[in-house]
């Protein structure tokens, strides 16, 4: 792990003195690569044929950004201009260019950040557990002179990180158990997830899968994804196969393609689904070279990871939107996050913004009792709370389902405020969002079955029954 910190350290801080561009030769830069040092080749673009652009030095001022809260939702003007002016448009709407150029080390973050040398040397041991990685993209949306920014929160790591390690686990939900064949895991009948790589263009602080970055990234290899999909064919139970990671998105398009097209051949999956934050953290990956392909092996649906109400950007609506004109549905899986979202006013922004941008706000999830994130955890209390203030005071298609996800791979399990307050067989006393009861009449099951009820004179009268 320590060495693929220490590379990708300096291999951006070659980033300040020259900003190299995936040419059309290092387009599929994983394609051959056995399983790690793939973000290398990211990277170090040495067999890169465009001449690199020199961005002129630049001069970081923190000024101008106590506004950032009060901007609505999707016109949040991101702080590019203040952070990156020196970077082309070329470069910025690049997506490789925003991944090439991720913040990866404390000093590089301290100069977009402020950060006190006590901090700085606090953070240094943090990242060496748990490293750090934020797209340039993403850092543009941080207001820096918040200690307490929401979108900070989720990308900066914190010395609570350490501090609360003990507490948690680190895979709770047991996801090496139900692993039929490295990368593939089967744990309900008739869906399996594929996991193809554990890179992320962002490392989430609360992210489940937070064991894995100490591997140093990883792709599956040929023969494993062969394997993988061996095991799909033989196994016609499976209609539906999630493709997640890490972030699948960080394979190149054509590699995504080799992979999809011949999950697409196997007749019993009727469903394909993506799970990907890049949407929210690089929206630049949703190009219309990578559209064009998911549109040609649907249908695919796409999972993403919105947050915060931050993050519905104007480039974030316009992924969306490409997806979405692809005949690819979006579907958006919040996690519930301390000092982030856990409030109804936040939550009602975001779920009303993901709906503007015709994006499902799906789930809520409690975060997972993962180490190294109790700080981000609420109680579950919190998360009822939320729904409570969301069902009846907004669209019913703006509140996400509330969910658990069970320890030792017990499944998800959707969690509801109680709304029904006693039942019999001939009643249920239910509560509306207003704390107003109200009586309804529960229907007889002999009806519902269809079955004639003989009155007492042992005619069976027709009215009674239900077909
Ligand atoms: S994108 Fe998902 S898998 Fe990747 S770090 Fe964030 S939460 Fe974890």
């Amino acid at each position: 792990m320590d060495i693929i910190i220490t590379n990708r350290v300096q291999v951006n801080n070659r980033r300040k003195t020259k900003v190299k561009v995936p040419s059309a030769k290092t387009a599929d830069p994983l394609k051959g690569k056995s399983e790690k040092h793939y973000l290398d080749s990211y990277s170090n673009g040495e067999t890169e044929e465009e001449p690199p652009e020199e961005p002129p030095s630049r001069s970081i001022t923190f000024s101008n950004l106590s506004n950032l809260e009060e901007e609505p939702p999707g016109k949040t003007v991101i702080g590019r201009y203040r952070l990156f002016d020196d970077i082309s448009d070329k470069f910025w709407n690049d997506w490789k260019w925003q991944f090439q150029n991720r913040i990866t080390s404390i000093n590089q973050l301290g100069q977009f950040i402020p950060l006190s040398s006590e901090e700085k040397a606090q953070l240094q041991l943090v990242v060496r557990r748990y490293p750090l990685s934020i797209t340039p993209y993403y850092l543009s949306l941080i207001n820096p002179d918040d200690p307490d920014d929401p979108i900070r929160k989720q990308s900066v790591p914190s010395v609570l990180e350490m501090t609360m390690n003990t507490i948690g686990l680190e895979d709770p939900l047991a996801e090496k158990e139900d692993s039929v064949v490295p990368g593939l895991v089967h744990r309900y009948p008739d869906r399996a997830l594929m996991v193809l790589t554990d890179i992320c263009p962002m490392l989430c602080r609360h992210c489940t899968r937070k064991r894995e970055w100490r591997n140093g990234g990883w792709v599956r290899t040929e023969g494993e994804m062969e394997a993988m999909l061996d095991y799909l064919r033989r196994n016609e139970v499976i209609r539906d196969v999630i493709i997640s990671g890490g972030d699948p998105l960080t394979l190149s398009t054509s590699r995504l393609e080799s992979i999809i097209s011949r999950v697409r051949e196997i007749g019993h999956i009727e469903i394909i689904r993506i799970g990907t934050r890049f949407p929210a953290v690089l929206p630049q990956r949703i190009d219309n070279e990578l559209c064009a392909m998911l549109s040609r092996y649907g249908p695919i649906w796409l999972n993403t990871h919105f947050n915060h109400p931050r993050e519905i950007t104007p480039e974030a609506e316009e992924a969306c939107d490409r997806l979405l004109r692809s005949g690819i549905p979006v579907n958006n899986q919040s996690v519930l996050l301390r000092g982030v979202n856990d409030n109804v006013e936040t939550m009602l922004k975001l779920c009303q913004g993901l709906l503007r941008i015709k994006v499902r706000p799906y789930y809520l999830f409690q975060c997972d009792e993962v180490q190294g994130t109790e700080h981000l955890r609420t109680p579950v209390d919190v998360g009822l709370k939320i729904i409570e203030g969301m069902r009846g005071h907004t669209s019913g298609l703006a509140v996400p389902n509330f969910v658990i996800d069970l320890p030792q791979g017990g499944g998800k399990v959707p969690i509801q405020p109680d709304y029904l307050l006693r039942h019999n067989q001939d009643e249920l006393v239910l509560r509306n969002y207003e704390g107003k009861v109200f009586h309804y009449r529960n229907p007889d099951s002999n009806e519902c079955r269809g079955e004639a009820v003989a009155p007492a004179s042992g005619i069976v009268d027709r009215f009674l029954v239900v077909a």
